[in-house]
């Protein structure tokens, strides 16, 4: 498309959320782009099984994205992959800047970009980054076959991620800073009968151990008595919740305290024609199937505001 052209929308991201929008933009016949810089799926992509997609019993995170991304692809919608360095709000249209200096002028915006691992920020955690600690078990799991590794967290992704190293590794310790998990009664019933996970209650992270090899184990405090002690292990998997990927929300867009956007129930910003979905939104649950709610509701509620707009900008043509 050239530079000049104006979209009806462009999407910031291809998680759930976006790609939905996509879907749905698409068959409002808007013209639409979607603006991915990385692998379409967001942090689906990464999730090792999703059992509670209605429809679908059992299926990958890869598998699943990969079908959100062929349903899209199948309405035509446009993917840009760009990086995207800033969204300017506008009064005419709005402008999404790309890292390569293009511009692409659009009458709505959704901001799809989701979520990133919240860190732990204790010794040791960057600095070994990909050398023992991470962020995702699908990704990381293989090296750790047959080996020790610690899983810090108690919400749905800590308790999930543990039960699918139990099955690569030799001993999973899981650290949890409280003597409850957050994660859904299920797991919590799952991860109790795999006889491979201890869970180390009421014990904090605070340093991690390693030599030129990488990681070699962890500092634990207990909670309870202050005390401390060192734990072998060759790998540290953290999951400790997200934070949302808010850097490219415009300025003058509400945010709350945690950094989510607020929006309405259309899932539209305070400023006119932006729309927020996903795990960047403020809300309850953060779910695949909220975030793709989501993108269907920006997507309709952005298909009826720009049919309104072309539609006075004609009347006003004429009068
Ligand atoms: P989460 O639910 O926010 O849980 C984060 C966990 O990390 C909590 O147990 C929290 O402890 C702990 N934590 C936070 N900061 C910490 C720190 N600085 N040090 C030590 N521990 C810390 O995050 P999540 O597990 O990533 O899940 C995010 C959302 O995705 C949730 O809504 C979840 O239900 C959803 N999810 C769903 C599925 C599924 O349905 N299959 C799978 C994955 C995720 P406290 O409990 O003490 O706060």
């Amino acid at each position: 498309m050239s530079q000049t052209e104006i979209y009806d929308l462009i999407i910031v991201g291809g998680g759930p959320g976006g790609l939905t929008a996509g879907i749905y933009a698409r068959r409002a016949a808007l013209k639409t782009g979607l603006v991915e810089k990385g692998l379409p799926g967001g942090q689906v992509n990464i999730t090792e099984g999703v059992e509670n997609y209605p429809g679908l019993e059992s299926i990958s995170g890869f598998d699943l994205s990969q079908k959100f991304l062929q349903h899209a692809k199948s309405y035509g919608l446009e993917f840009i992959q760009q990086e995207v360095a800033a969204v300017e709000p506008g009064l005419d249209f709005h402008t999404v800047r790309l890292a390569n200096g293009d511009l692409l002028n659009s009458h709505a915006v959704i901001l799809a970009t989701g979520g990133s691992p919240r860190k732990l920020n204790v010794p040791g955690e960057m600095e070994y980054y990909g050398r023992g600690v991470s962020y995702c078990a699908t990704c990381d799991g293989f090296f750790f076959r047959e080996k020790t590794v610690v899983v810090v967290g108690g919400g749905d992704t800590a308790l999930e991620e543990a039960l699918y190293l139990a099955k690569i590794a030799r001993r999973v310790f899981l650290v949890h800073r409280r003597d409850a998990f957050r994660g859904s009664r299920i797991l919590q019933q799952r991860v109790t009968a795999e006889p491979l996970i201890e869970v180390l209650w009421n014990t904090v992270v605070t340093g991690i151990l390693a030599n030129d090899e990488g990681v070699r184990g962890v500092v634990l405090k207990d909670t309870e008595s202050g005390s401390s002690q060192e734990l072998g292990a060759d790998g540290v998997f953290i999951f400790i919740g997200f934070l949302p990927n808010n850097q490219l929300v415009p300025q003058g867009i509400k945010m709350d305290a945690d950094g989510y956007v607020i929006t309405d129930e259309k899932c539209e910003t305070n400023l006119p024609g932006i729309y927020a979905v996903g795990d960047l939104r403020q809300k309850y649950a953060k779910q695949i199937i909220t975030a793709a709610a989501d993108g269907c509701t920006a997507a309709l509620a952005a298909a009826l505001s720009v049919e309104m707009k072309k539609a006075e900008k004609m009347t006003s043509k004429f009068l």
